[in-house]
């Protein structure tokens, strides 16, 4: 239940102006609440006398029943000046459908931005039962407060048993601030996501320096939240004939709900943005023993039209920036060709690209990890076998980006 403290509470009408519901207002001497407030936290969080609270009990299982389907926050990115939705959702919904149909409940994207919304249709041809779409002018771009207060109304209206999130830069922002706002749970960065036999989701990741996988279930509240970085589930096929069903959710947003405001946008140089969604990724390993030797690496990315990457060791030996980093603390990625020349395949490096389609691996020592799950291996001198291979290829087809 939502508690006033009517000793510090001055009335000042912020809460009314934010609250998605109108649940609370100011009648008379009192601030009072009504039947329509889900506890979504928005007045919380905006209240600058710390006069209100949320006072939850824990639920009971009929309870926990109630909460329905598997919800995916379908972000978007803008292109052209329109809003779609980005490529991590279409891998959120291929293994969203795959749980709503473990547990014979509808799969949900929920959609929030302005009027330039577009292409949403494809969201229900590559899995949801629906999309949910929150339109406003101050979603028109993201923001941690505006995202968080429409999101957590959505949820506390419509109950779904599981939330998923990419593990995107703002993926990472809102999902832990929804799960605060509501006092749920959250397993960040998921590689696994299964329901068991009781129906709970059981959220797998790796644990204590990747050396242990942990699978973690969230019994007591719900949604059960999780993020889930690119690259690491696949989308399904589009199927054109699947129903489309989207519907509106009504949104109630002040300006005084966003505490923030965006100065200044910096654009990242187009390399090291690509990683997540490049093709081909030559990566680069300390085996390599000397910076120079990353050109015809590099070569080798312009000419197959890829990305340039490298393990940690390199990132610490500063030959690259961390934004080129793959693995459990860099960069997730899922190419259809992977190229890992003088990397030994430690598993930390191994959870960031082990979704590639194809590996081709160069290791002098015959026994190194990465051979495990190489499709090619050759066991050799890196530093002479990548200027033979990039005399043989093509010249560049793509744009120089650095
Ligand atoms: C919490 C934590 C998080 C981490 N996160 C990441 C991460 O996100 N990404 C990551 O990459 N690592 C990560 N690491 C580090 C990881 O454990 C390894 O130390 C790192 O991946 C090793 O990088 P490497 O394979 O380039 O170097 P090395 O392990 O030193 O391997 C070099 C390889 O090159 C081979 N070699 C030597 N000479 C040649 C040659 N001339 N030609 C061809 N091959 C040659 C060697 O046989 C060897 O197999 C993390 C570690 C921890 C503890």
């Amino acid at each position: 239940m939502l508690k006033i403290d009517h000793e510090i509470c001055n009335r000042c009408g912020l809460c009314q102006k934010t609250c998605p519901f109108g649940a609370v207002a100011v009648a008379g001497e009192r601030l009072a609440v009504d039947e329509r407030c889900t506890l979504c936290g928005a007045c919380v969080n905006v209240c600058p006398q710390s006069a209100l609270a949320i006072e939850r009990r824990q639920a009971s299982p009929e309870e926990l029943s109630r909460y329905r389907g598997v919800f995916v926050w379908a972000e978007c990115e803008t292109s052209e000046n329109t809003l779609r939705p980005r490529r991590v959702v279409y891998e959120l919904l291929g293994r969203g459908r795959a749980l709503a149909d473990r547990l014979g409940q509808a799969l949900t994207a929920v959609v929030l931005g302005d009027s330039r919304l577009a292409g949403l249709e494809r969201l229900c041809h590559q899995g949801a039962d629906r999309v949910l779409t929150c339109r406003h002018e101050l979603l028109a771009r993201y923001s941690t407060d505006g995202f968080a207060t429409v999101l957590s109304a959505v949820v506390a209206k419509e109950k779904p048993a599981v939330l998923l999130f990419g593990a995107t830069p703002n993926g990472r922002d809102l999902a832990p601030r929804v799960a605060a706002r509501l006092r749920l749970g959250l397993t960040a960065d998921c590689t696994g996501l299964e329901i068991d036999a009781a129906g709970q989701l059981v959220q797998t990741r790796p644990a204590f320096g990747g050396n242990i996988m942990a699978s973690i279930v969230t019994p007591y509240t719900r949604p059960q939240c999780a993020t889930v970085r690119p690259n690491v589930f696949a989308a399904l096929p589009a199927d054109d004939r699947r129903p489309v069903v989207i519907e509106e959710f009504p949104v109630q947003l002040a300006k005084a709900a966003i505490r923030t405001r965006v100065v200044e946008t910096v654009e990242i140089p187009c390399e090291e943005a690509k990683l997540e969604e490049a093709r081909v990724i030559v990566a680069a390993g300390r085996g390599l023993g000397d910076p120079a030797h990353l050109e015809p690496l590099r070569g080798i990315a312009r000419s197959l039209g890829g990305a340039l990457a490298g393990s940690r060791a390199i990132v610490e030996l500063g030959w690259i920036p961390h934004t080129l980093q793959v693995g459990q603390s860099g960069t997730t990625v899922g190419p259809d060709l992977y190229i890992a020349a003088g990397i030994s395949g430690a598993i930390q490096h191994v959870v960031g690209m082990s979704s590639a389609r194809r590996v081709i691996a160069i290791n002098t020592d015959p026994e190194a990890p990465i051979f495990n799950l190489a499709d090619l291996g050759v066991v050799g001198d890196a530093r002479a076998i990548l200027p033979r291979l990039l005399e043989l290829l093509p010249a560049p087809t793509c744009k120089e980006t650095r």
